[in-house]
């Protein structure tokens, strides 16, 4: 148990794998009350068993975070359920890695509907519900690549750097309301991020290099722990990691 973590409720999209995954599972033993959200229904399913099996709290809400109204949806069964929302973690993310010249629109499409407007919708559907708090957090991942663009991570770091200008000029319009809002950019994690790279010698090359060097999951979460269980009055605005063999 984790006093400052112990009954907030943690709506977590992205909780079918990866890196919401290993947050909602450290929250889950810290005393929080999980939301899962992610497309695969039968996955957050079989982790929100997992938490109640073990004497946690969740609830898993089939969402498709591209969606405004499913987005809505997921945050009104988190109020319903568990009557506010301490935190949101917008993690839902893809990184369909491509040449700008293999013109791979629809990827493009993909990536600009989950990683940028999955965010903000996340945003807009849970802000009223804090603002009427006078309290929360939102915490929203961006990533090395949203720091520095690499070749084939043109559209991707554009998303992952609009994400962190929407949390910083979000986080200077809500400090009235007492919401805390941090970004958090992961370096190369072990997860199933790579799968979706259809370039399969742009797979290739990422998975070796990140099987090799990449980080385990539970890095990620613990650091999610760290910035929300600090006390109220304390935003922890970014964070940026990676493994310590990473250029
Ligand atoms: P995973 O592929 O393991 O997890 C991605 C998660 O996003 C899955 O739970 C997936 O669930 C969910 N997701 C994808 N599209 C949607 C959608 N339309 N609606 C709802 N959920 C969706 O990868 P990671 O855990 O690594 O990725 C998590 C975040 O971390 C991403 O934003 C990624 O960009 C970021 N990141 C990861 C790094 C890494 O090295 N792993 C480095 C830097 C940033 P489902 O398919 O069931 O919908």
């Amino acid at each position: 148990m984790n006093e400052n973590i112990k009954g907030k409720v943690v709506v977590i999209t992205g909780a079918s794998s990866g890196l919401g995954e290993a947050t909602a599972q450290l929250l889950a033993e810290q005393g929080a009350s999980l939301v899962l959200a992610a497309r695969r229904a039968e996955r957050i399913e079989k982790i929100a068993e997992g938490i109640t099996a073990i004497g946690g709290k969740a609830l898993a809400v089939p969402t498709d975070v591209s969606a405004k109204e499913q987005v809505e949806n997921l945050v009104k069964a988190a109020v319903d359920k568990f009557g506010k929302i301490d935190v949101l973690l917008n993690n839902a993310g893809l990184m369909p890695l491509s040449p700008i010249e293999s013109l791979k629109t629809d990827e493009w499409d993909q990536m600009i509907d989950v990683n940028i407007k999955g965010v903000l919708y996340g945003m807009a559907a849970v802000l009223p519900h804090m603002k009427q708090q006078k309290s929360g957090q939102i915490i929203n991942v961006s990533s090395v690549a949203g720091h520095k663009v690499f070749p084939r991570s043109t559209v991707y770091s554009a998303t992952k750097s609009a994400v962190r200008v929407i949390s910083e000029g979000f986080r200077q319009e809500v400090t009235p309301y007492n919401i805390r809002t941090t970004i958090i950019s992961p370096g190369a994690v072990k997860t199933e991020l790579l799968e979706h790279i259809s370039d399969q010698d742009i797979q290739k090359n990422n998975q070796e290099y990140v099987g090799k060097i990449g980080l385990s999951p539970d890095a990620f979460a613990r650091l999610i722990s760290f910035s929300i269980s600090q006390p109220e009055e304390m935003d922890i605005n970014e964070i940026l990691f990676r493994p310590t063999a990473q250029e």
